[in-house]
């Protein structure tokens, strides 16, 4: 068995495409079956179905380094 000691994982965060906001969420169309999911930026208003993606690392900041 291999266990991987990753403390650093990656997360996929959504930010805005316009203007690159993390303050984005996802809205569900109510009567749209057909359509693709929305997403809002609550900075600027952009609303739509393509958003950005970016890769952080998540670190847990349980370990705090001190010199
Ligand atoms: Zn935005």
């Amino acid at each position: 068995m291999i266990k991987l000691r990753n403390k650093k994982k990656k997360i996929k965060i959504t930010v805005c495409p316009v203007c690159g906001s993390t303050n984005i969420k996802k809205v569900s169309a109510f009567s749209g079956w057909l359509l693709p999911e929305e997403y809002i930026c609550l900075d600027c208003g952009y609303r739509g179905p393509i958003v950005a993606e970016i890769e952080v690392d998540d670190n847990e900041t349980e370990e705090d380094k001190s010199d």
